[in-house]
């Protein structure tokens, strides 16, 4: 059954989400603003950038596809509106990325695993052997040091030539003849970005909402966590945080993701009271699993993901147990042995869009196959791909589903990535 979203409206919508998922309380919003004509003039910038593809979001999925396309010879910037690359990897202390491996041989490479392998190395930590099906699947997460991975991050976006603006994020987007003009603030700074593709890295598809295009969201999400250390010391790339749950976590605007920081320290300090333990780690911010996904030209459903449907226009591979958090916890369920998901490239664009493609754990897919989907090694070879379509599409001056599928694979291979299919 294909799994093209036929029409745009929210009865048919729903009944294509509800398909073999547990999609019930799955709502569609669809937020502010296409502005086609241009921009307000307090908005006029003080600083002007003209390059072939902007990444919004740095985090799992956005540094990765900055690193790709500027590597792959676009002229990249990518914003971000916190202080350092990484995201929920590492701002977010989520930092034991998954599953590059599958029943005994490495599924995900490329540059999401360059960088995990080289943090592991330089800090002197162990990699796991892929040879090697564990028997829980956590034991192939790799183990990293958060710190040591901002630093590298940051390194290989400068060597590949990618302009970061950290502490900005955009305010008016606007269609151009040839792309995008994206108007972003920072303090003390307002930036136009004139680009022709955009990258939406945002992990709640937050260019796709300005832009006015469908998103999905659960109206019970998944609880966000956040992580820290009590009593004895944290160290980074050898031992874990402990995480607490944060209920209700919504990373969708600056007031929601107040509350849900705002809750999680109370807790964490409610928790040394009682204890009795001294505080050694916390990090700044709680991580968060769900917001929006996007309404994308394909919708992956739970159904594709646990039969290792392999699309026709796969572009990564992915691979985790389905891993559902509720209010009580967490069961996750393996995969049947020798499966392996794929993520189609359709997956990563808004519905009747063009010139705008995602990555991340924003992938049009239904909640049960997000859940599996949204683990750190799928996001970044969704990043990688995300990178090469986005670059391909700037050079041709096409939209990224227009480029041939055939040029795409033949380029993330070319840059180490592993390819689902033969296109
Ligand atoms: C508690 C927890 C445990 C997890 N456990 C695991 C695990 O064991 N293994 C695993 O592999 N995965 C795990 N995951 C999942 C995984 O970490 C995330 O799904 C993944 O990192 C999301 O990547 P992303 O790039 O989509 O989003 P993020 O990494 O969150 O990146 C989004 C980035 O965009 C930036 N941003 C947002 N809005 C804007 C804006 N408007 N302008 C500019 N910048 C913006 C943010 O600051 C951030 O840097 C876990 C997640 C959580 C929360």
């Amino acid at each position: 059954m294909s799994n093209k979203i036929k029409g745009t409206g929210r009865r048919e919508f729903l009944q294509s989400g509800l398909l073999g998922t547990a999609a019930a309380g799955l709502t569609i919003a669809s937020t502010t603003n296409v502005s086609a004509q241009a921009p307000p003039e307090a908005l006029e910038p003080e600083v002007t950038n003209d390059v072939d593809v902007l990444v919004v979001g740095g985090g799992t999925a956005g540094h990765v596809a900055a690193i790709q396309a500027a590597r792959a010879g676009a002229k990249t910037m990518l914003v971000e509106r916190g202080a350092q690359l990484g995201g929920a990897s590492t701002t977010g202390g989520v930092s034991f990325p998954g599953l590059f491996d599958a029943w005994g041989k490495q599924v995900i490479a490329g540059i999401g695993w360059e960088l995990v392998k080289e943090s592991v190395e330089l800090d002197g930590g162990k990699l796991p052997d892929f040879a090697k099906v564990p028997q829980r699947h956590w034991q192939n997460q790799v183990l990293t040091n958060q710190f040591l991975y901002v630093l590298l991050a940051e390194e290989k976006c400068t060597d590949a030539g990618v302009e970061i603006a950290y502490h900005e994020f955009p305010q008016v987007v606007t269609k151009t003849e040839k792309g995008w003009t994206v108007d972003c603030v920072g303090f003390g700074t307002k930036r136009r970005v004139n680009c022709k593709q955009i990258i939406d890295c945002t992990g709640g598809a937050e260019v796709v909402g300005m832009l006015g295009f469908s998103r999905l969201r659960e109206e019970e999400r998944q609880p966000g966590s956040y992580l820290f250390r009590l009593g004895d010391r944290h160290e980074p790339g050898r031992t874990r945080l402990n995480r607490l749950y944060v209920h209700g976590a919504d990373s969708t605007n600056s007031r929601t993701v107040t509350v849900a920081n705002m809750t999680g320290r109370k807790s964490i300090l409610g928790k040394i009271r009682k204890e009795g333990k001294r505080i050694t780690h916390l990090q700044p911010e709680t991580g968060f699993r769900e917001s929006y996904r996007i309404e994308g030209e394909t919708l992956v459903t739970v159904n594709d993901y646990r039969s290792g449907r392999v699309f026709d226009d796969a572009i990564s591979y992915a691979f985790y147990p389905v891993d559902l958090h509720t209010k009580t916890g967490v069961k996750p369920k393996p995969l049947k042995p020798g499966t392996v998901p794929t993520i189609p490239l359709s997956a990563l664009i808004p519905k009747g869009s063009t010139n705008i493609i995602v990555a991340g754990r924003c992938v049009s897919s239904d909640q049960l196959a997000n859940s599996g989907l949204r683990v750190q090694a799928s996001c970044m070879g969704m990043g990688q791909a995300a990178g090469v379509a986005a670059t391909l599409a700037a050079k041709a001056g096409t939209p990224p589903l227009d480029v041939p599928l055939k040029e795409i694979h033949a380029l993330l291979r070319e840059h180490g990535q592993i390819v689902p299919g033969n296109a």
